[in-house]
């Protein structure tokens, strides 16, 4: 009686312990996933939801690789992709283009 008491009581346990494990080691792909494309940060024209006005990543921010960004007019912190993204003024080989 009490070893079928053990099999059941460690039974749930043995299963939630089975998830957080596969949980655990699709999050450490999905980090290291993400860490990967941290190293190169895609660059794009980022607009601010809230006002509307174009994002510049300037400075450290230029270099960071970051994936939320806050407006430098209103404030707002958005996240506009999953991967890491730097706000630019032109996109490259798009600087001659948009001077127009
Ligand atoms: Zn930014
Ligand atoms: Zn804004």
């Amino acid at each position: 009686m009490s070893a079928l008491n053990g099999i059941l009581n460690n039974a749930p346990l043995g299963v939630t312990r089975n998830r957080a494990l596969q949980e655990l080691s699709e999050l450490r792909e999905s980090l290291e996933l993400a860490t990967g494309r941290l190293d190169q940060p895609v660059p794009m024209r980022l607009t601010c939801p809230s006002c509307g006005q174009l994002h510049i990543d300037e400075g450290a921010f230029a270099t960071k690789p970051h994936h939320t960004h806050a407006c430098q007019h209103c404030g707002e912190v958005w996240r506009p992709a999953v991967v890491a993204t730097v706000g630019v003024r032109f996109l490259p080989g798009f600087k001659n283009e948009v001077s127009k």
